[in-house]
């Protein structure tokens, strides 16, 4: 069943089509949205290597003149160097500002051909197509993009609208267990933030594990995140409610080696700790973080961090990132399952507030 829904920002409007098996008609769909355009695919070699041969059948067969560009996956290419090799690969293409970019991909691909997108001559047409559940339900919708520096990740980076974005939840089959994992970390904050019956729906399905739903989970995510946009396009307000165990996540990241925890990993340990400690100091239900911890570990997510790890080494980069954005840390509690809050703390506090030792 093919699902719509219309992104109003103040300045831009785009729709977001959900459909299974959606890919069996992409090369149509993109003729009839940009007829006579040229397309770029953007995308990672992985992605590349499954998709490509359906892709060229998709664009070839609606007569698209089209161009793949590819690059190796991981973080690792969410980097500046990555940027002027699309670009020349642009160029060579002659895709002008009327043509079209098309980031196929996970999150990694969606963040960096979005951002070459929005700075190729000073941009051009972009529409997402995401392979992950991840980038289904977070990335591909609100137009932030992004590259890392030595210094830290996403340090550059804008805001630029897609025109168009496309969803096959199909696509989240041909996913390893753990990838789909991730993504699960991102749905359940969902709930967790925002939607108590989306947070039981995924109870119950986790009871079934039959993988059926998802693509109602997906919409449903995409819904919740059409309206956080549409009031905070800019991630001035509202919209600092989806960083919900993102603090402590991305210490989490930052303080192991690259890859000891996934994005989504890190996540759920942080989504467990934080109500964990909203329970300590009396703002958060009694039970919530319980409730958090058998969710996320019914997709098989972990809740918390090997035994005897030093917490106040782990989340140092708070303290440090003083520096950049001042003293202050706005911190996503709950009252409640599906209702999320913002509570500013001192950075100096927050090993305090999170370690449940001290
Ligand atoms: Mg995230």
């Amino acid at each position: 069943m093919r699902q719509t829904l219309t992104i109003n920002t103040n300045a831009e409007r785009y729709t977001v089509t959900t459909e299974t098996g959606l890919f069996f008609h992409f090369g149509s769909m993109v003729r009839e949205l940009f007829p006579g355009k040229k397309v770029a695919v953007i995308t990672d070699d992985t992605v590349k290597s499954i998709y490509e041969e359906h892709l060229t059948k998709q664009m070839n067969d609606a007569g698209i003149q089209w161009r793949l560009i590819s690059f190796p996956p991981g973080e690792a290419s969410k980097s500046f160097e990555t940027l002027p090799k699309l670009y020349s690969q642009l160029l060579d293409f002659q895709l002008t500002r009327d043509d079209v970019v098309i980031a196929f991909g996970g999150g990694v691909v969606g963040d960096i051909a979005g951002f070459a997108a929005a700075t190729y001559q000073r941009g051009v047409n972009l529409v997402q197509v995401p392979t992950t559940l991840m980038a289904m339900v977070d990335a591909s919708i609100g137009g932030k993009n992004g590259a890392n520096l030595p210094e830290g990740k996403n340090m550059a980076g804008t805001f630029y609208q897609p025109r168009e974005v496309f969803i096959d939840p199909r696509f989240v089959r041909t996913l390893p267990d753990k990838i789909l994992e991730d993504g699960m970390a991102e749905v359940i904050k969902y709930g967790c933030v925002f939607d108590p019956d989306l947070f039981s729906d995924l109870i119950d399905r986790a009871m079934k594990s039959d993988g059926g739903g998802i693509e109602t989970i997906i919409f449903r995510c995409c819904l919740i995140k059409k309206q956080i946009i549409e009031l905070d396009c800019k991630d001035e307000g509202i919209a600092m409610l989806l960083n919900f165990g993102h603090t402590f996540g991305h210490c989490i990241e930052d303080y192991f080696p690259e890859g000891t925890y996934t994005h989504g990993q890190a996540v759920s340990i942080g989504m467990y700790a934080t109500a964990l400690a909203g329970e300590r100091y009396g703002f958060t239900a009694p039970n919530t973080a319980k409730l958090i911890k058998e969710l996320t570990g019914s997709y098989g997510l972990p809740h918390s961090l090997p035994e005897g790890t030093d917490i106040e080494k782990v989340v140092e980069a708070v303290k440090r990132d003083k520096k950049r954005r001042g003293d202050k840390l706005n911190l996503v509690l709950l009252e409640k399952i599906g209702k999320g809050f913002l509570h500013q703390i001192d950075k100096a506090d927050y090993a305090k507030f999170i370690d449940p030792h001290q």
